[in-house]
């Protein structure tokens, strides 16, 4: 078998064998998981080729739908409101940072990269805000928002020349591979003095532990690389970069992560990317449902996040 590709260690084994799409269902592939024992990581073995992975990938991958859409009106913005209320971790965290770069003279300039919808650039509000996507949806869904957006990637990046005072991604890193060059792109995009926030399902969590191969944290075959809080934490040291703070409590991303640990069938997102996947009475009872699984996961995920095994892990961080 392969080496880690995070840590290079050859202590690696196989952790589960034919794990299937069980989120989103876009083949009937099966993927071996493996696990390194140096650090901790976990990985697709082996990772497929980078040119085969859009197929793994429906159309709305994180777009998702917008009740801003005329079909959708009689929703009311229920939809927004609610994304804009479980944002309000990734916001706080986010607004510490810009405030502390107000305090040091230097003017916020945000690119998010992976921006998917835009809800969260949104969210937070400030004046000059750019989203980065491969996804021509998603580019789309976030220009509807007002916000400019560029369609591409950090290493083929419509960027070039540009410098931002703090660049985001969210559950972003573990859908790529290699991730020196990100981490390196990322860099030539920041101004001097500039910060990152990075956002990954952390694979050390108790959610993780507990549920094993049945983690939807996992997310097979999207994520390539799981990190731990500690992997990702030493990954970006070794790349250049001090860990400032970390947040493992997440409203929006952890209770959803153990919902669909425990109810793939019923992610609206997955379900919605399918024909007739979210309509009628049984749409709505899907909906209903998932909602109540996912309110009855928050309190164990407030515990897990309080002994820093959230099941996800935020990270800021700044070049040395
Ligand atoms: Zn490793």
């Amino acid at each position: 078998m392969a080496g880690c590709p995070v840590c290079s260690s050859t202590s690696t084994q196989i952790r589960w064998r034919g794990l299937r799409d069980r989120l989103f269902r876009t083949t009937a592939e099966r993927f071996d998981v493996a696990r390194c024992e140096a650090c901790g990581a976990h990985f697709l073995a082996p990772i497929p080729p980078l040119d085969q992975l859009a197929r793994y990938y429906p159309d709305d991958y994180w777009v998702g739908p917008s009740d801003r859409q005329p079909q959708r009106a009689a929703q009311g913005g229920l939809l927004e409101r609610y994304r804009m209320f479980v944002l309000r971790d990734h916001v706080r965290f986010a607004r510490r940072v810009l405030e502390a770069q107000r305090h040091r003279g230097l003017q916020p300039r945000v690119l998010d990269v992976g921006c998917g919808d835009g809800s969260f650039l949104e969210a937070l509000g400030e004046h000059d805000m750019t989203g980065m996507d491969l996804s021509a949806p998603a580019v789309q869904a976030v220009q509807a928002r007002g916000i400019r957006a560029l369609r591409g990637t950090l290493t083929d990046c419509p960027l070039a020349g540009e410098r931002f005072s703090l660049i985001t991604a969210y559950h972003f890193l573990e859908h790529v591979h290699p991730i020196e060059p990100i981490l390196a792109a990322m860099r030539s995009l920041l101004a001097a003095d500039g910060d990152i926030i990075v956002q990954v399902p952390n694979c050390d969590s108790w959610q993780a532990m507990l549920l094993g191969r049945f983690w939807a944290g996992y997310d097979v075959p999207r994520h390539l690389i799981d990190y731990s809080a500690r992997t990702l934490c030493s990954t970006l040291e070794r790349c250049g970069f001090t860990v400032v703070a970390t947040n493992h409590h997440c409203l929006r991303d952890n209770p959803t992560t153990l919902a669909n640990s425990i109810v793939p069938r019923l992610y609206p997102p997955a379900r919605m990317s399918r024909p007739g996947g979210n309509r009628g009475f049984a749409g709505a009872l899907a909906n209903l449902t998932y909602l109540g699984v996912t309110l009855a996961s928050v309190p164990f995920c407030i515990a897990e996040s309080l002994f820093g095994r959230g099941a996800s892990v935020m990270v800021h961080a700044r070049p040395r």
